[in-house]
């Protein structure tokens, strides 16, 4: 099922059409579309066409190729439209220096008091952006970063979760402005322009990933190979899905429902997912047996929201072996079973064990994703007990300096870091393959790691990116 977190169903493009464009979206398995005003009368718009459609919401705004035509209560008017249940966020907003229908400072104007009206009203922002990425994101910056908890948002269980606060829709910018909006809480947005051959936003798109993305089609705009050219429709978002699913190397499944999943959270809208204990990536079967965990990395989401591709791994009670084997089905239908989730699976290595030899007795293959701490954790040399159970096991190196690791996952670094080793030399020793990963965080001396994971230690290197 996908969400078209963008789609103009305005009638001056489909006139009587839009309840058949709605019933195509549905028949191809669009669950939710948002429709991003440009004004108060296509807000007034959309919002009607809301209330006979369940599966539609609305943003209110005033777009900048608006803006020279905004009143001056029409301000006032969005903030009131906000109270309908069916509005979802203030956009479509930003700055178009490509076209020339307002004079800049009026753009920016516009801009930033619709940026402030979402600070204070606690609503997701969706922002347009042409010619103009540099200032855009600087104004973002500057009107957000003067207020953290916006950022942040809400508190879960005591624990500060970092919340989306918008999305860049049509995302031009390079790698770098794509990390910087992400940081700031932000998701990015392709159209079909993913589907044209020489599309400058496909290097990104790769080296981004689908972490952070939402779908949108854009219609009417911008429809997808073989459509150029044409009116473009929500129902078109497969290709799309499908495209992007070619460029970040994954399946269409994980994209929709990633992609999915950001939209549910960033508008509120939906039922929210339940935790998962076995969730599907690719052709691998992950399983998530527990959410405890000896360390506590700095870059880790355990006690945030605990997301992984759409999926959430923040199970209130650990699953038993039963409830387990239950959720892996076939392993056979997998490539390999991985223990894998937000808590480091050796603390409960008896469970562990007893599913590894269930998979393997049935011909499947088993991989150990750890921290290697295990032999601490269950104070003597586990690795023994694992031969004939786990064919692949991928330890987190994290970096070759101690004090730094000490640091990165906030456990004693000394004693941890010299354990890890000697639980990667043990497994080196006697399982059939070891992996040892990085994640790619700017203080870290990922070439320094490298030499001591391939030369040293013998094992293969794994470089995996921070977000
Ligand atoms: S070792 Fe893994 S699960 Fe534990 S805190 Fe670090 S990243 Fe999270
Ligand atoms: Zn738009």
């Amino acid at each position: 099922m996908y969400i078209d977190s963008h789609a103009h169903l305005f009638k001056a493009d489909y006139g009587n059409e839009l309840h058949d464009v709605i019933q195509r979206a549905a028949d191809a398995g669009v669950e939710s579309i948002v429709v991003p005003a440009t004004n108060i009368s296509t807000s007034r718009e959309a919002i009607e066409l809301a209330e006979r459609h369940s599966g539609v919401y609305v943003c209110v705004g005033i777009h900048p190729h608006e803006a020279a035509k905004a009143a001056s209560n029409d301000l006032d008017t969005v903030a009131d439209l906000l109270s309908h249940p069916k509005v979802v966020g203030i956009g479509e907003i930003g700055l178009d220096y490509y076209y020339d229908f307002a004079p800049q400072d009026v753009q920016v104007g516009l801009f930033k008091d619709q940026v402030k009206l979402a600070i204070e009203t606690d609503y997701p922002i969706v922002i347009h952006t042409r010619d103009s990425i540099a200032e855009t994101m600087g104004i973002v910056e500057e009107i957000i970063g003067q207020d953290a908890t916006w950022r942040m948002g809400a508190f879960e269980d005591g624990q500060a979760v970092r919340y989306p606060r918008g999305v860049f829709h049509c995302f031009s910018g390079n790698e770098s402005d794509a990390w910087r909006v992400i940081n700031m809480g932000f998701y990015v947005s392709y159209p079909g322009i993913v589907t044209f051959k020489k599309s400058p936003v496909l290097t990104t798109l790769e080296r981004i990933g689908y972490d952070h993305l939402l779908l949108e089609t854009d219609s009417p705009y911008m429809s997808p190979v073989p459509y150029r050219g044409k009116r473009n429709e929500p129902a078109h978002i497969g290709i799309i899905a499908e495209r992007i699913a070619e460029i970040v190397d994954a399946s269409k499944e994980d994209v929709a429902r990633a992609t999915r999943f950001n939209s549910k959270r960033l508008f509120g809208i939906g039922e929210p997912d339940e935790p998962c204990i076995a969730y599907q990536l690719r052709n691998s079967l992950y399983l998530n047996i527990t959410i405890r965990c000896n360390a506590d990395c700095v870059f880790c989401d355990r006690k945030g929201a605990a997301i992984v591709k759409g999926y959430s791994l923040r199970i209130a009670e650990e699953p038993s072996l039963d409830q387990i084997i239950a959720s892996i089905g076939n392993p056979l239908d997998y490539e390999e079973v991985v223990f894998c989730g937000y808590g480091e699976p050796t603390i409960r290595l008896d469970v562990m064990k007893d599913v590894a030899r269930w998979v393997k007795s049935r011909g499947g293959r088993v991989r150990l994703n750890t921290d290697g701490h295990g032999n601490i954790i269950n104070k003597r040399n586990i690795v023994p007990e694992l031969v004939g159970l786990v064919d692949v096991v991928s330890i987190s190196y994290n970096t070759s300096d101690p004090e730094q690791y000490g640091r990165l996952m906030r456990i004693d670094g000394k004693r941890f870091h010299q354990a890890m080793i000697e639980f990667t030399r043990e497994c080196k020793r006697l399982l059939p393959r070891v992996v040892m990963t990085i994640v790619e965080l700017p203080e870290v001396d990922i070439e320094k790691a490298r030499k001591d994971i391939e030369e040293t230690l013998g094992c293969e290197f794994k470089l995996r990116p921070y977000f």
